[in-house]
């Protein structure tokens, strides 16, 4: 198997690398490092079975020899990235995602797209389902990656229907781990940091707002599997076990045996209320589910941050 990741450099992108390796993949990273971190990727230089190729996929793409799988994971995907990457984060959802099935279609490659919950926006329905056709505000600051990731899937769809390419759609809910960036802004990294540096955690709103936090290898399982499977709509792939940011402040400081003040900052606009994956689908078609506890996922990530941050 010979499989191109886009936005292999990044937190997710590097651990597929990583897995598909250990499948015994000839695997191209290819990673403009916009957000991406070559030391994400450090320990595949060198390995023959890694290919590291620094390019933009919202220009054409262009691979000599064959291709099996192209796995698009090329695109910011923490809120402040987007916020301050609007047009790169539209024109990788769309563009990108459009060069990325071309090439799909030329090498007759299975393609897989990097999908999020974020296409159910503010979600009215919960927890959400794959059926759930979302809540998006198309003009809001978060519509940027909504948006873009809603089109992607629409173009995924049409590729499929239209020129028969074999692609695959999964829906990526809220993933913490090794290799996120510390200052990303993203709720596991800052808190996580904070706490090491025994800081305030910084909490938006009245942190009454709920999330569902996946572990990166169960994630990292689940995408193999659907990969592998015969599935063509969307998957949704995260962890149920839900809690409200102010539950996961608390989770926090026990796990990290500290006792730190609350900090409230203003909640950002459009930021959903509620998340929480309907995996039905998942445990049906992948017999997937994750196994990954909390304490243990969050005690992994600080470890990991720890020594990043020279703490
Ligand atoms: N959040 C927070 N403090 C932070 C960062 C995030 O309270 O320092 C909140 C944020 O408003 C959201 C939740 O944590 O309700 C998860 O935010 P994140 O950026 O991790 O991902 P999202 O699920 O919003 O894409």
């Amino acid at each position: 198997m010979r499989t191109l990741i886009t936005g292999g450099a990044g937190f997710l992108g590097s651990h597929l690398c990583d897995r598909l390796i250990t499948e015994g993949h000839d695997v191209i990273c290819m990673d403009n490092l916009i957000t991406g971190d070559m030391d994400n990727i450090a320990h595949l230089i060198g390995n023959q079975q890694f290919t590291y190729i620094n390019h933009d996929v919202t220009e054409y793409i262009y691979v000599a020899g064959e291709l099996d799988n192209i796995l698009h994971f090329a695109s910011p995907a923490s809120p402040i990235d987007y916020l301050e990457l609007p047009i790169q984060t539209l024109k990788v959802g769309s563009l990108g995602t459009h060069k990325a099935l071309g090439l799909a279609k030329a090498k007759g490659a299975r393609f897989l797209l990097a999908s999020t919950s974020e296409v159910y926006g503010d979600p009215l329905v919960h927890p959400q389902p794959e059926e759930y056709f979302g809540n998006v505000s198309p003009i809001g600051p978060r519509g940027v990656y909504d948006e873009a990731k809603r089109f992607a899937e629409a173009l995924t769809m049409a590729y499929h229907r239209y020129h028969g390419v074999d692609t695959r759609i999964v829906r990526i809910f809220n993933t913490y781990g090794p290799r996120m960036r510390s200052n990303d802004g993203r709720v596991v990294p800052a808190f996580l940091s904070q706490a090491l540096r025994g800081e305030g955690l910084t909490v938006f709103g009245d942190g009454s707002q709920t999330r569902s936090f996946c572990y990166v290898s169960d994630l990292i399982e689940g995408i193999y599997r659907l990969l592998l499977s015969e599935e063509h709509e969307p998957v949704n792939v995260g962890n149920p076990y839900e809690m409200t940011i102010l539950e996961f402040a608390q989770k926090v400081q026990e796990i990290a045996n500290v006792e730190l003040q609350v900090v409230t900052k203003p909640l950002p606009q459009d930021d959903p209320k509620i998340r929480q994956p309907d995996i039905t689908k998942a445990k049906e078609i992948l017999d997937w589910s994750p196994k990954v506890p909390l304490e243990e996922g969050i005690r992994e990530t600080l470890h990991y941050f720890k020594i990043k941050l020279k703490l």
